[in-house]
């Protein structure tokens, strides 16, 4: 019974106005926008948990320390005492290498999980001296990483899905239609037990306060998800889409927000998505709940 975890960088849960690109987008925004004091109506039986990003530790949210605690588990920010923005520390690795999702995944058997993200050649030529928790924690289990090869070929997703960054840099991989990017998503995760998906480019929109960005990112990343949840068998499938900050929610400042997160959830266990998840910490106890289930069941 598969699940599925979208990760959305910088996507909160703000307040309507020109400022917000969800508010302004309008219909076309669904599932991801979602405003303070209203409830949603998500579509596919979509559910929501307002999700605590601050963590009970002073200070804007950011990504490093946010990611390394929805990918482990553990409260970072308290941890460190403070939100880490950038790449994760060598403290931040110790706890990937020891808590990644992946590897306790794989200490429950009955794989395989895959992170669908195809990464650079140049990663696999040089590695970088920094790198960010999603690599931490997928190197921690010993899984590999797909690659450009495996993106033309249909087996990966590149973390802005359209291909359209690599195309103006002039690499050769297809040009995909949100449509066509979540075909090749919702048939990776029928395939594994756990699949991760991650998308950065809102969070970027969001920083250079870029409305029109912002708009074509996000109303691109909706039908991409309205995509895949049509695609897959949600009797069978839980799916979970969450951030590590708000940002692209606010548009009158270039920073990060102290907004909450939304965690929507959809299919087999959105019913113990909705029940479980208060904060960023508690994504993978969820996740894992969920497939421990599973195993117990079969
Ligand atoms: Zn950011």
């Amino acid at each position: 019974m598969p699940v599925l975890l979208i990760f959305v960088d910088g996507l909160g849960v703000g307040v309507r106005g020109r400022h917000n690109p969800l508010d302004v987008l309008g219909a076309r925004a669904a599932p991801l926008a979602v405003f303070e004091d209203e409830e949603p109506s998500l579509p596919f039986g979509g559910l929501l948990a307002r999700t605590d990003a601050r963590l009970g530790v002073e200070g804007r949210p950011q990504s490093a320390s946010g990611q390394t605690t929805i990918l482990t588990g553990v409260n970072i920010p308290r941890l460190l005492g403070h939100h880490k923005q950038g790449f994760p520390n060598e403290r931040m690795r110790e706890v990937l290498r020891e808590h990644s999702l992946f590897l306790q995944l794989q200490k429950l058997g009955h794989g395989p999980d895959v992170f669908v993200n195809a990464y650079h050649p140049q990663f696999f030529a040089k590695r970088p001296r920094w790198v960010a928790a999603t690599t931490v924690a997928v190197e921690a289990a010993g899984l590999p990483f797909r690659t450009f090869e495996d993106l033309k070929e249909g087996r990966a997703v590149f973390h802005d899905f359209t291909n359209r960054d690599l195309l103006k840099r002039g690499l050769d991989v297809p040009e995909r239609a949100p449509e066509e990017a979540a075909a090749v998503l919702a048939r990776l995760a029928g395939e594994h037990r756990f699949t991760l998906y991650e998308h950065f480019v809102a969070d970027r929109a969001g920083h250079d306060q870029d409305e029109a960005a912002a708009l074509d990112i996000l109303g691109g990343l909706a039908r991409f998800v309205r995509a895949t949840l049509s695609l897959l068998d949600l009797g069978r499938t839980t799916v979970l889409l969450t951030s590590d900050h708000g940002n692209v929610e606010d548009l009158s400042t270039r920073n990060h927000t102290l907004n909450q997160v939304p965690t929507l959830a959809w299919g087999r266990g959105r019913e113990k998505v909705v029940g479980r998840v208060r904060t960023l910490a508690d994504i993978t106890p969820t996740i894992l709940e969920i497939l421990k289930e599973e195993v117990a069941a079969n």
